[in-house]
């Protein structure tokens, strides 16, 4: 039986590849230090077999018992507002986290796929972005951070395969929705949805020109199956090529939960890109991957998995305080 460990387990992404990996047979270690991740996503595998739960920090030496054939590197805040309140966090998961984490691999023979981002292109001056576009970031803004904890991460990666042999992916991950994200990580989508519930206008930032191509998870999902599974160490970009304008994805969230609010806007955040659009011609060449699920589709799962929630279900889903973590 082959063992995976997957890391960031309880997040959003995480907790899906926990799904589907267990579904697809495999033993699954889940390893999450739940800063921002939620054991809920992950509360139905406990009773399984091949499920296991380690909650630990893989900033900190990691230790797996037994063999290891795969290792999904998932561990991460992923969004503005968490890796403002988190920054030395989020520069240590992405520095000493993926450092133990190629270590592990190299004792344990493991093939490593590492997540990475479309923040690697920062601002992109090249429209849409290739895998061959070496980006355009602050190193010292907000989004620093997290931006350079990624490039370092794809750096320190791609020198453990060159030096020692180790194989690595490398998953460049772009905006990315669906049910069991956090509705106050200030992420565009939840942000939107968790207004709409409560009655509340919706908050669009600057004038809503600038623009995201939104995946839906399945597809994210197939697309990191595929490369795990695929020959490609070089840098590969998962996500839907669908682009659309923040104002334009207001007014269509509007439509798709019948809500009266108005449209308000605010202040655009300090380096927010104006244009992201990810070119997918390698993944679908090389993974004949691309997505199936359009946004209109997308959207009204995602909504539907909210208003299933419970009223105590989606306050947690709202409060989720790590400030406590804060050092
Ligand atoms: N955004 C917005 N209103 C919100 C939250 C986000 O207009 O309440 C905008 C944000 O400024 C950005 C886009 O939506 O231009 C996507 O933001 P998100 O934080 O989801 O991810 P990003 O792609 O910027 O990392």
């Amino acid at each position: 039986m082959k063992r995976i460990l997957i890391t960031g387990a309880a997040g959003f992404l995480g907790s899906h590849l926990c799904d589907r990996f267990h579904g697809e047979g495999f033993h699954v270690i889940a390893m999450d230090n739940l800063i921002t991740g939620d054991i809920r996503n992950i509360e139905h595998l406990f009773s399984e077999e091949r499920f296991e739960f380690y909650h630990h920090d893989i900033s900190k030496f990691v230790h797996v018992p037994g063999k290891l054939d795969y290792i999904l590197h998932f561990a991460s805040p992923a969004s503005p507002i968490d890796y403002l309140k988190i920054p030395i966090q989020t520069l240590k998961v992405g520095s000493l986290g993926t450092h133990n984490l190629l270590g592990l691999a190299r004792v344990k023979s493991s093939r490593i796929l590492v997540a990475s981002t479309s923040e690697v292109y920062g601002d992109p001056t090249v429209h849409p972005q290739t895998e061959e576009y070496r980006g355009n970031v602050n190193p010292v803004g907000p989004r620093g951070v997290y931006d350079e904890a990624k490039r370092f991460q794809e750096a320190i990666t791609m020198a453990y395969h060159t030096y020692h042999g180790l194989e690595t992916r490398i998953a460049r991950i772009f905006n990315t929705y669906g049910p069991r994200m956090r509705l106050n990580d200030g992420r565009v989508l939840p942000a939107f949805i968790g207004q709409a519930l409560r009655g509340e206008d919706l908050t669009v930032f600057g004038d809503g020109s600038q623009t995201r191509s939104f995946c839906y998870m399945d597809d994210l999902i197939e697309g990191i199956y595929r490369l795990l599974m695929s020959d490609c160490a070089d840098p590969v970009n998962i996500g839907n090529p669908d682009e659309i304008s923040i104002l334009d994805f207001a007014q269509e969230i509007l439509k798709l939960t019948g809500a009266s609010q108005q449209i308000i806007f605010k202040e655009l955040p300090t380096d927010d890109p104006l244009q992201r659009q990810p070119d997918i011609g390698l993944a679908k060449k090389i993974l004949n991957w691309s997505p199936k699920i359009d946004r209109a589709e997308g959207l009204k799962r995602t909504y539907a998995y909210f208003q299933s929630l419970s009223e105590e279900e989606l306050y947690k889903k709202e409060h989720n305080d790590f400030e406590k973590y804060k050092s």
